[in-house]
């Protein structure tokens, strides 16, 4: 058989732990014997990061702005116990973090779904993706415990020193106060970044805030997806067929709930924070969530949702028996693969992305899954396999297609 050929390399991440040991088998089993991997490979395991000062990951990310589309395996988020586990010279920010901040892009979160896991919510047929808002907010808010009495006030000083003041209340007794900000900027590169994703998977827009309560901040962000929508989107949306929709955030939810999703949902950050917990317990599992950061430039960086899977990752360095979930991560790569081969006008990379992922989605429906799936699904015969033969019957089922 003829390997399809890469003609632009993917940006590939490297991660840590259970997934990095995913990472290679996937490459070995679903990747390499069909395909002639063309990557420009970043290491941000934590003791490579380590070694240079974090910069790896700031060069991969780097990397993404050249090439358009990159990969990522999970990664190690340090804190004081990765600090003495790894003898890190210093508590490294979150990779994502670090290369959310260089590409200045939306976070999309969508399940996968397969026949035999139902959704809790009866109604949902298909996936519903969060787009979740990842600047401002309460993120990154000041707050006061305010004791005894006196006044709260909001004050602006311009550069020529001028004030503008508010009165945020008078107190009587004990009580608290915040303060919270974004920047037109940030809520301008969201709302793109959601239009352009709406296009490129051609699904209906939802964005909901509470504009009635919030006439100022709340209704910023309104006006700003408007704005946008009307002079940059509308056309190219009824070319589409596709919609834009705008709620009152609480209307939203009662809708969601009722709809039969396959929409996006863009969700402020604090929203976005509590609305994906909530869509990813309801499709099933987090090992069936994919994530894909899009930049308003027009960047790709696609991963799983999941961590490393620290616990799973000692079993298997003690030698024993792991049953992983490698779905999310075989989908990143499905999903870094395809946008590749658009790029590149390569359809044959563009079809094997399609094959890997109906190949994957077919080994679960005819019964053969991982431990976490075993417990969700209705399928009355169930064969449960471990980490390294779920890959191998999923190359089995590809190699039928
Ligand atoms: P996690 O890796 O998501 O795993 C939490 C639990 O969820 C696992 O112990 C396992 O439950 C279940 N699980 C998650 N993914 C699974 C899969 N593919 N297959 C089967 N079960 C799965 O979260 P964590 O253990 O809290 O975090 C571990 C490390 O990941 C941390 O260092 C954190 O910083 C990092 N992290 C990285 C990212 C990222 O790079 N995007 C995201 C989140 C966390 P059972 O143990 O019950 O089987
Ligand atoms: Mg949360």
């Amino acid at each position: 058989m003829k390997k399809i050929k890469m003609t632009t390399p993917l940006v590939e991440m490297d991660g840590d732990e259970m997934t990095r040991v995913i990472w290679g088998m996937i490459k070995d089993e679903l990747l390499k014997p069909f395909i002639e991997l063309k990557t420009e490979y970043y290491d941000l395991g934590i003791e490579y990061r380590n070694e240079t000062n974090d910069e790896v990951t700031v060069q991969a990310a780097e990397a993404i702005k050249r090439y358009g589309v990159g990969v990522k395996c999970a990664t190690i988020t340090p804190n004081a116990d990765r600090i003495k586990e790894y003898n890190l010279k210093e508590m490294w920010k979150s990779p994502n973090g670090t290369i959310r901040s260089i590409l200045d892009g939306t976070v999309f979160r969508a399940p996968i779904t397969v026949s035999s896991i139902k959704p809790f919510v009866r109604t949902w047929k298909e996936p519903i993706t969060i787009a979740r808002h990842a600047y401002g907010d309460i993120y990154k808010n000041v707050e006061m415990k305010i004791e005894g009495k006196g006044k709260a006030e909001l004050v602006f000083t311009d550069e020529n020193g001028e004030e503008k003041r508010k009165l945020i209340h008078k107190f009587n007794d004990s009580g608290v106060v915040m303060g919270m900000h974004n920047t037109n900027k940030s809520i301008e590169s969201f709302a793109r970044s959601c239009f352009n994703f709406a296009l490129d998977t051609k699904q209906d827009l939802w964005f909901a805030s509470k504009d009635t309560i919030s006439k100022k901040y709340d209704h910023t962000f309104k006006n700003i997806f408007y704005e946008i929508f009307e002079n940059e989107y509308k056309e190219r949306f009824k070319e589409a067929n596709i919609e834009y929709f705008y709620t009152l955030i609480d209307d939203a939810v009662a809708r969601v709930i009722k709809s039969k999703g396959g929409f996006i949902w863009a969700c402020k950050n604090y929203d976005g924070d509590v609305m994906s917990d909530m869509v990813a317990t309801a499709f099933g599992s987090l090992a069936m969530m994919t994530s894909v950061l899009v930049s308003p430039e027009g960047y790709y960086e696609y991963e799983a949702a999941h961590g490393t899977v620290q616990r799973h990752y000692y079993k298997h360095l003690k030698g024993e028996e792991t049953s992983t979930n490698s779905i999310a991560t075989i989908f990143a790569w499905s999903g870094a693969l395809r946008k590749r081969g658009e790029l590149d006008s390569n359809l044959e990379l563009v079809s094997f992305a399609d094959k890997l992922e109906n190949a994957a989605i077919k080994t679960i429906e005819e019964g053969v899954m991982t431990k976490d799936l075993a417990l969700l699904t209705d399928l009355k015969e169930v064969k449960t396999v471990n980490t390294y033969d779920f890959i191998k019957e999923i190359r089995k089922t590809l190699e039928t297609m």
